[in-house]
C-alpha cells in the first residue's frame, strides 16, 4: 500500500505494483447475480482475476492497481445487487497470478456451506415489461426470470446455487438463452433459472369429468391453457394453480356460487380466503393501504397483507365486486398482488379479453394438509376440491405457501413468515451451537441455528396430519443442505403429546434434546429478535391458547419474569376447567359457561352461551365441571376470549381456530370511541404453596360486568371493546407490579393472542405511557410460528449458565 501511494504521486509515473487480494463476500450472495456484478465491478475497474461461488460465499480474486483494489473492496458491499444481502466482506493480501482478464468460474462445492440462499422473489418491473411487450422474445413467457427476480429457495435441491443444482436442471438452455446467461452485460448474465418460449418448462390445462371425478382428469387441447383456464375461472370453475411453493385453488372472487363451493369443497368453515388482485387499483374501494402496506404488496416479496376493510365498500362505478362469501365476519381482508409472470397472465395483461380481476388464492390442500407440490399428488388430492389444473413441468422442491403480514403501529407484524422471507436467517444477540428447534405442532416451522444466526424454515402446518410430519422431516433436511448447519443439539416443546417433541425424541441420534416451556420460548424468541443479550431480563406477557405448564395444567395467560435461562412465574390468568379439551375449543359457550360457573354467576337462560348450549348437553356439562370429569384447569387467555366472545353473543361455534376471538375484536373495532366504563379484572396475590404464579388475575368480575351490560340492553361492540380495554389495563397492572417486585422496565408482548392488534395496540401505548420499554415481534410470528425461535436460543447458546456448567 506504501508503494502504492507513492507510485500514485507521480503523475507521469507508470501504474503502480500491482497487488492481489482475495475478498471472501458472505450473506445471501448466491442466485442474486453477485458473480456478474463482481465481474462489471472489476472490469469497470480494470481488474484481472476471476469470481466463483464456493461453500463459504462469492469468492473474487482480483489483481491489479492497489487504489482500484481499495475501490473494488468498498464497491463491493456498498454497491450489491437488489436481492443480495451482504453480510460480511473480508480481504487478504495474495500472491500475484497474472490472469490475462476477468472471468466467472465454475461453482466450488467444498468446504461446509454458509453461503445462504436467496428467498424466492416477485417478478420485476424490468420482466414485467418483457411480459407485455409483443416485439420481446419472452412475450407472454409464463416462466420468465432474470437475476434479480424468480424462484431460488423452491427451486434449489442443493448448495452451491447452480442450474444443475436446481429443478431447472432438465430444461438445458438454447442457444439463445444459453448467450444471454454467458453475457456479463446482459441482465440474465448466470441467472440460474432463466428460460424462454423455445426452452423452458411448458404449461398444461386438465380438466376433470364432471360427470365421474374419479376418472383422471384430461388435458385441454386448445393452444393456450392461460386462457382456457381464465375463461373456466370466468365461468365458475375452481382451478388448481401451480405456482411457486406450491398449488393454489382459486376462483372468482366476485362468484358467490364459486366461492361457496370451494369453501365447502375444502371443508373451510368461514375462515376468511385471501385474494390476488391484479393491480393495487381493484381494491382500493375495498381497504385502504396506508404507506408500508402499499410498499409490501408492491415489493419484492408480496406477501399476503392483511388489511382492514373500508368501512363503505360500495364498489365505484367499474370497480371489481367482492362476493361476502371470501371473508365472512372478519375485519380485515388479505390482499396480495401478482408475483409470479403465470400470474400476471391469468389476472390478464391490457388488451386480453375480458376475465376475473379478483381470484380468490388459497393453499391448494385439504385443512390442515400442507400445501400441494407433486403434480401426481395435485391431480389425486385435489380431485374433488379441483375443477382443473393449470400446471407445468418445472417441479417445486420445496413447499412454501404464502407468507401472511400486517402492519402493526408501523412495523410489520408476521401471522405467517414463509415464502420470500425463508430462509433469511435472523440474526441472534447471542452465540449458539449448531442445533435444531422443532417447533410447536400448530402452525408448524422448525429452525436451525449457528454463531449468530438463525434459518426457520417456510410454514409447515399442523403436525396432527402424517403428510404434515413427512413435509416436517424434508423442510428439516433441506433447511440442514442449504444452510450446512449440522446440529449438534436438539431443543422441542416440553409438552409430552407433541409430535414435533417426539420427532425430537426420536432423532436424537446421541444428541441431547433440551425441552423449552411454551410460553418461554414464546418470549425468548421476542427477546432474540429485539437483540436482546444475555442479563437482560423482561416482564414476558406470553397470552396465547394453548401451553404446556410446568404444573402440566393448560398454560396460555401467563406473566413470566425471563431471561433465556430461566424464568419465574409472576402472573397467571386464574385456572377455571376446561372441559373436554378440543371439544370446547371447537364450542366458545362450553368456555363461556365454565367461565360463568367460576364467577360464582348463573346459567340463566337470557344469557347467549346458555341460550346456545343445547339443552341436553347443559346438565352434562355442568356434572363435568363439579366432578372435574376430563376437565384440566387452563389459565388461557385465548379461552377467555371464546369465552366473552360467546357471552356477549357474538360467537359461539369456532370454525377455525381463533374464530371466537377474531370475532371479538372485529366487533371492537365498530364501536367507535367512546366505551364508557370498562371492566376490571382482580388481582390479588396467590396463596403460597400452590404452585402457582404470586399474582393471579380473576376474570370474575369481568363476567359480572358483561352479565349487567347484557341486561342493561348493551351492544356487543361496546362489550367487546370494554373487554379489550379490561385486558390491556389489566397488563399495565401486572406489569407495574412487576416493576415494583423485581425492578424490571422491559416488556415483552407475544403469543398468538397478540396477532390481535387492537388489543396489541392498546396494550403497548398504555405500557409506554408508563415509561416501559415494549417489544414486539416484527421479524417472526407472535403465534406459534415464532416459537422455534425462542426454542433454538434457551437451549442451545454457547455462555456457560450456572456457574459454568453449560446447558446440556
Ligand atoms: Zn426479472
Ligand atoms: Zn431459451
Amino acid at each position: 500500500m506504501t508503494t502504492g501511494q507513492v507510485d500514485g504521486a507521480l503523475a507521469t509515473a507508470p501504474a503502480a505494483a500491482a497487488a492481489r487480494r482475495r475478498i471472501t463476500v458472505r450473506g445471501v450472495v448466491q442466485g442474486v447475480g453477485f458473480r456478474p456484478f463482481v465481474h462489471t465491478l472489476a472490469t469497470e475497474l480494470g481488474l484481472t482475476g476471476h469470481v466463483t461461488n464456493t461453500g463459504d460465499g462469492v469468492v473474487a480474486e482480483v489483481e491489479g492497481d492497489p487504489a482500484a483494489l481499495a475501490r473494488f473492496g468498498e464497491r463491493i458491499g456498498a454497491e450489491a445487487p437488489p436481492l443480495a444481502v451482504v453480510e460480511s466482506v473480508d480481504g487478504a493480501d495474495i500472491a500475484l497470478a497474472r490472469d490475462a482478464g476477468f472471468r466467472i468460474l465454475p461453482s466450488r462445492a467444498d468446504g461446509p456451506s454458509r453461503t445462504l440462499v436467496s428467498p424466492d422473489a416477485a417478478t420485476c418491473a424490468a420482466c414485467l415489461a418483457e411480459l407485455t411487450d409483443p416485439a420481446d422474445r419472452r412475450h407472454r413467457h409464463p416462466f420468465l426470470t432474470c437475476t434479480h427476480c424468480g424462484p431460488r429457495f423452491t427451486i434449489v435441491t442443493a448448495v452451491p446455487y447452480d442450474r444443475a443444482l436446481t429443478t431447472m436442471a432438465r430444461f438445458p438452455m438454447c442457444a439463445r438463452c444459453a448467450r444471454e446467461y454467458a453475457d456479463p452485460a446482459d441482465r440474465r448474465f448466470h441467472a440460474q433459472p432463466i428460460a424462454c418460449h423455445d426452452c423452458g418448462p411448458r404449461l398444461r390445462l386438465l380438466t376433470a369429468d364432471p360427470d365421474d371425478r374419479t376418472r383422471p382428469p384430461r388435458p385441454a387441447t386448445g393452444p393456450d391453457p392461460v386462457a382456457d383456464a381464465r375463461r373456466l375461472l370466468a365461468d365458475g370453475a375452481i382451478v388448481a394453480v401451480k405456482g411457486l411453493g406450491g398449488y393454489h385453488l382459486v376462483c372468482d372472487a366476485a362468484d358467490d356460487t364459486a366461492v361457496t363451493t370451494l369453501r365447502r369443497r375444502k371443508s373451510r368453515g368461514d375462515k376468511p380466503f385471501a385474494l390476488m388482485a391484479r393491480q393495487l387499483a381493484d381494491v382500493e374501494h375495498l381497504v385502504r393501504p396506508g404507506d408500508e402496506e402499499r410498499a409490501l404488496l408492491t415489493g419484492p416479496v408480496r406477501p399476503i397483507v392483511l388489511l382492514r376493510r373500508a368501512p363503505h365498500p360500495a364498489p365505484p362505478p367499474g370497480a371489481p365486486a367482492l362476493s361476502d362469501a371470501v371473508a365472512p365476519g372478519s375485519p380485515d381482508l388479505g390482499v396480495m398482488l401478482p408475483y409470479t409472470p403465470l400470474h400476471h397472465l391469468l389476472l390478464g395483461l391490457p388488451g386480453d379479453p375480458p376475465g376475473p380481476r379478483l381470484l380468490v388464492m388459497t393453499s391448494g390442500n385439504l385443512a390442515g394438509e400442507p400445501i400441494v407440490t407433486d403434480d401426481d399428488e395435485a391431480v389425486a388430492r385435489l380431485a374433488r376440491l379441483a375443477d382443473a389444473w393449470l400446471t407445468h413441468d418445472r417441479p417445486i422442491h420445496l413447499p412454501c405457501d404464502d407468507s401472511v403480514v400486517r402492519i402493526s403501529d408501523g412495523e410489520p407484524l408476521f401471522v405467517r413468515r414463509s415464502r420470500g422471507y425463508a430462509p433469511l436467517p435472523v440474526p441472534l444477540p447471542v452465540a449458539v451451537r449448531p442445533a435444531l428447534a422443532a417447533g410447536g405442532d400448530l402452525k408448524n416451522v422448525l429452525c436451525v441455528a449457528e454463531g449468530r444466526r438463525a434459518w426457520l424454515s417456510a410454514h409447515i402446518g399442523d403436525m396432527d396430519d402424517l403428510a404434515t410430519q413427512l413435509a416436517f422431516e424434508k423442510a428439516e433436511a433441506h433447511l440442514e443442505t442449504v444452510t450446512g448447519v449440522r446440529p449438534q443439539l436438539l431443543a422441542a416443546d416440553r409438552h409430552p403429546g407433541y409430535r414435533s417433541g417426539r420427532w425430537a425424541e426420536g432423532h436424537t441420534a446421541g444428541r441431547a434434546l433440551v425441552r423449552v416451556q411454551h410460553h418461554h420460548a414464546h418470549i425468548a424468541a421476542a427477546m432474540a429478535e429485539h437483540g436482546l443479550g444475555d442479563r437482560r431480563p423482561v416482564i414476558g406477557v406470553a397470552f396465547d391458547g394453548t401451553g404446556y405448564g410446568d404444573d402440566h395444567a393448560v398454560w396460555g395467560g401467563e406473566i413470566l419474569l425471563a431471561d433465556y435461562d430461566g424464568y419465574r412465574r409472576f402472573g397467571q390468568l386464574a385456572y377455571v376447567p376446561l372441559p373436554g379439551g378440543d371439544t370446547t375449543v371447537r364450542r366458545p359457550y362450553r368456555m363461556a359457561l365454565s367461565h360463568l360457573r367460576a364467577a360464582g354467576l348463573d346459567w340463566a337462560a337470557d344469557l347467549p352461551p346458555v341460550a346456545a348450549c343445547p339443552p341436553e348437553e347443559r346438565p352434562l356439562l355442568a356434572r363435568q365441571l363439579e366432578r372435574h370429569l376430563n376437565c384440566v384447569p387452563t389459565s388461557s387467555m385465548g379461552r377467555l376470549f371464546d369465552a366473552v366472545s360467546s357471552l356477549a353473543g357474538i360467537c359461539h361455534h369456532a370454525g377455525y381456530e381463533a374464530q371466537a376471538a377474531v370475532a371479538l375484536e372485529a366487533a371492537a373495532l365498530g364501536a367507535g370511541e367512546d366505551h364508557g366504563p370498562g371492566y376490571t379484572f382482580a388481582l390479588h396475590d396467590a396463596p403460597t404453596g400452590q404452585g402457582g404464579a404470586d399474582t393471579v388475575a380473576d376474570p370474575a368480575p369481568v363476567f359480572t360486568a358483561i352479565v349487567e351490560d347484557l341486561r342493561a340492553g348493551t351492544a356487543p361492540a361496546l362489550i367487546a371493546a370494554r373487554f379489550h380495554t379490561a385486558v390491556a389495563h389489566l397488563v399495565r397492572r401486572c406489569c407495574v407490579l412487576a416493576r415494583q417486585r423485581a425492578g424490571l422496565t422491559t416488556v415483552a408482548l407475544t403469543g398468538g393472542v397478540f396477532a390481535n392488534t387492537l388489543l396489541a395496540e392498546a396494550t403497548a401505548r398504555l405500557l409506554r405511557e408508563d415509561g416501559f420499554t415494549v417489544l414486539r415481534h416484527r421479524r417472526v410470528p407472535p403465534n406459534d410460528g415464532g416459537l422455534a425461535l425462542g426454542q433454538v436460543v434457551v437451549a442451545a447458546r454457547t455462555v456457560p449458565v450456572f456457574g459454568g456448567v453449560g446447558v446440556p
